[in-house]
């Protein structure tokens, strides 16, 4: 089996990521990349124009990442999932993606609010431009505090007061055995992005991963920029313990991160050959024409 350079974890406009979803495939095949999957924040959006501009040789599977929570912990556990290979058009998977968009809408217009009630020279009007017509994000917030002088750059943004705990509101994420069961019914699979990242808040336990795995989870993210070593091998050992399959992706968001396409990109071709096995909502996409196969 050939191994090819498989990235299943990158963001566009559609979402956080700065490159417009169109933009993305001709980076990628620049990067070196033979798969590419499109995974923004709860959104399809960006499925179209990015399969419309795949050059040949490069296949894109379609996904999202979802915002869930844990919410039997006490306080809940923000994660995420990504998805592939769902089908769009299905009803439960669909209203839900959409409440959660909904949500991230309102909690970004509250932050704002208080942020202008701290005297912070920022609008609202600001923020939705830099979102451009895609999912709202803190990242469209943290743009506006650089273009305020309040940060040298996004990542400073993050790192100061004004997305601090003070300007923390929360959204409705998916409960995230809902958005397992949800993904599957739509003919997809999850694979739960950067488990062990303690770096970005608080983790789940290995139990809780063992119960998504026993809920039909299909894999785990080991390698991600936001994991140490350490937590690396720890993820490669609980998914060797539970069956799970292990993926490792770049999480590309254009210039807003300092991540390039390919990073920790080692997702071998088997992993990616049993990752579409088993979905059935939707195929990789290759540009019409294009004989180099739909897996590689
Ligand atoms: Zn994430
Ligand atoms: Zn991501």
């Amino acid at each position: 089996m050939t191994e090819h350079l498989i990235d299943l974890h990158t963001h566009s406009t559609a979402s956080d990521g700065t490159l417009a979803p169109g933009d993305l495939p001709p980076a990628a095949a620049a990067a070196g990349l033979a798969v590419i999957a499109l995974t923004d924040h709860d959104t399809t959006a960006g499925w179209a124009a990015a399969a419309a501009a795949l050059p040949p040789g490069l296949t894109l599977v379609p996904g999202a990442e979802l915002s869930c929570k844990w919410y039997a912990a006490d306080p809940p556990i923000s994660l995420h999932l990504l998805a592939y290979l769902f089908d769009p058009a299905e009803a439960g998977l669909r209203d839900a993606l959409r409440a959660v968009r909904e949500s991230r809408l309102t909690r970004a217009e509250r932050i704002v609010d208080l942020l202008r009630a701290d005297g912070v020279a920022i609008t609202w009007d600001q923020v939705l431009a830099y979102a451009a017509g895609g999912t709202v994000g803190r990242p469209h917030i943290a743009r506006a505090l650089v273009a305020a002088g309040l940060a040298p750059d996004v990542s400073g943004a993050f790192a100061s007061e004004w997305l601090g705990p003070r300007y923390r509101v929360h959204k409705a994420d998916l409960d995230v055995f809902d958005a397992i069961r949800l993904v599957r019914q739509a003919g997809g699979v999850t694979v739960f992005a950067h488990p062990k990242a303690a770096r970005r808040g608080r983790i789940v336990p290995d139990s809780l991963i063992a119960e998504l795995a026993a809920a039909g989870l299909t894999g785990l993210e080991a390698d991600h920029a936001d994991h140490s070593p350490a937590e690396r091998s720890a993820v490669r050992g609980l998914a060797a313990e539970l069956g799970l399959l292990v993926t490792g992706s770049s999480d590309f968001h254009g210039t807003n991160k300092t991540v390039r396409l390919g990073d920790n990109a080692t997702t071998t071709t088997e992993t990616y050959e049993r990752l579409v096995a088993s979905a059935t909502g939707t195929r990789p996409i290759t540009a019409p024409g294009d004989r180099s196969s739909s897996a590689p």
